[in-house]
C-alpha cells in the first residue's frame, strides 16, 4: 500500500447540520471550532488552546463525522490518518509518516489532524497481543506522535482529534496534560436521537408521505448512526429494485431486516465459535 493513501486532505463540506443527536458532544466540539476560527480571542487572555482531543464511543456513533464537521464549520483543512494502517508498516515508516503529517499540517494551519483508531498505536504498552516487530513499530510510531504533540506549540492552530472505541486501553503517556487531555464521549443514540438521525439521512430521499421517523426509531433500538445511514440507503435500493417511485414503509422494514442480518453475520465472523 502506498503511504500516500494514509493521508487524505480535504476541505470538509460536512457541517453540524449533518450530525444528529450528540448534543453534548456537539457543544464541546463547537469550542474547538471557535479555537480554530478566532484563536486570538483565547490567546489574548493568556489561554492555552488544547492540542489534542479524543472522541470516545462505540463504532458508528459519528466520531469521524463529528471531526469532519468541526473542519467543515471552521473551514479548515482536514488531514486524516488511521492508526491501524501503521501497524502493518515496515519499521521506521510509521514514525516518518507521523513526522511528515505534522509537518504538512503546520504549513496549512489552522487545520485539523484526525487520527482514527488511535488505540492501534496508542494502546497501553504491554497490553494486547502484539508480536515483536509489529510492537516495536507501534511503539516507535507512538513515540513519534508524543514527540510531535510536545513539539508543536499550544497556539499553532493545529488541533489533533483522535477517535477510539476504548479510552481505557490508551497509554497514559498519550492522555497526559498537554497531549490528548480532553475526552469527548459519544453514546449510541436514544429513541429521539435515532429519529433525528433518520431525518438527516432522509433529506435526499424520495419518500412516501407516511414515513414516520419516530416509528422507525422504535424499530431500531441499539442501532448506531452508521446502521441508520445504512438502513436509509438500503431502503432506497430496495425501492429502486422493485421499481417504486417513492420509498415506502415496507422498504424501510425490509432494510432494517437486512441490516440486522448483516450485523449478525459480521459478529459471527468475529466470533466463529458461537
Ligand atoms: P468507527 O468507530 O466505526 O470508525 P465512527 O464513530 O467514526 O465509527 P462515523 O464513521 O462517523 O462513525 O459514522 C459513519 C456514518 O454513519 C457517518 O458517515 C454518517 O453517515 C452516519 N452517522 C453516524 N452517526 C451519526 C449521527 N449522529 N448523525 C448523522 N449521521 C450519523
Amino acid at each position: 500500500k502506498s503511504p500516500a493513501t494514509l493521508i487524505e486532505k480535504e476541505n470538509s463540506n460536512i457541517t453540524f447540520a449533518d450530525v444528529a443527536g450528540l448534543d453534548e458532544a456537539q457543544i464541546e466540539v463547537k469550542e474547538i471550532v471557535d479555537f480554530l476560527k478566532s484563536p486570538e480571542s483565547f490567546t489574548k487572555l493568556g489561554a492555552k488552546i488544547p492540542k489534542g482531543v479524543i472522541l470516545v464511543g462505540p463504532p458508528g456513533t459519528g466520531k469521524t463525522l463529528l471531526a469532519k464537521a468541526v473542519a467543515g464549520e471552521a473551514q479548515v483543512p482536514f488531514f486524516s490518518i488511521s492508526g491501524s494502517a501503521f501497524v502493518e508498516m515496515f519499521v521506521g515508516v510509521g514514525a516518518s509518516r507521523v513526522r511528515s503529517l505534522f509537518q504538512q499540517a503546520k504549513e496549512k494551519a489552522p487545520c485539523i489532524i484526525f487520527i482514527d483508531e488511535i488505540d492501534a498505536i496508542g494502546r497501553s504498552r504491554g497490553k494486547g497481543a502484539f508480536l515483536g516487530g509489529a510492537n516495536d513499530e507501534r511503539e516507535s510510531t507512538l513515540n513519534q506522535l508524543l514527540t510531535e504533540m510536545d513539539g508543536f506549540g499550544t497556539n499553532t492552530g493545529v488541533i489533533v482529534l483522535a477517535a477510539t472505541n476504548r479510552a481505557d486501553m490508551l497509554d497514559p503517556a498519550l492522555v497526559r496534560t498537554g497531549r490528548f487531555d480532553r475526552h469527548i464521549y459519544l453514546e449510541l443514540p436514544n429513541m429521539n436521537e435515532r429519529a433525528s438521525i433518520f431525518k438527516v439521512h432522509m433529506r435526499c430521499l424520495i419518500l412516501e408521505e407516511d414515513i414516520d421517523t419516530v416509528f422507525l426509531a422504535g424499530q431500531t433500538p441499539g442501532f448506531s448512526g452508521a446502521d441508520i445511514a445504512n438502513i436509509c440507503n438500503e431502503a432506497a435500493l430496495i425501492a429502486a429494485r422493485r421499481k417504486g417511485l417513492k420509498i415506502n414503509k415496507q422498504d424501510f422494514m425490509d432494510a432494517i431486516d437486512r441490516v440486522i442480518a448483516g450485523v449478525e453475520k459480521k459478529s459471527k465472523i468475529i466470533s466463529p465459535q458461537e
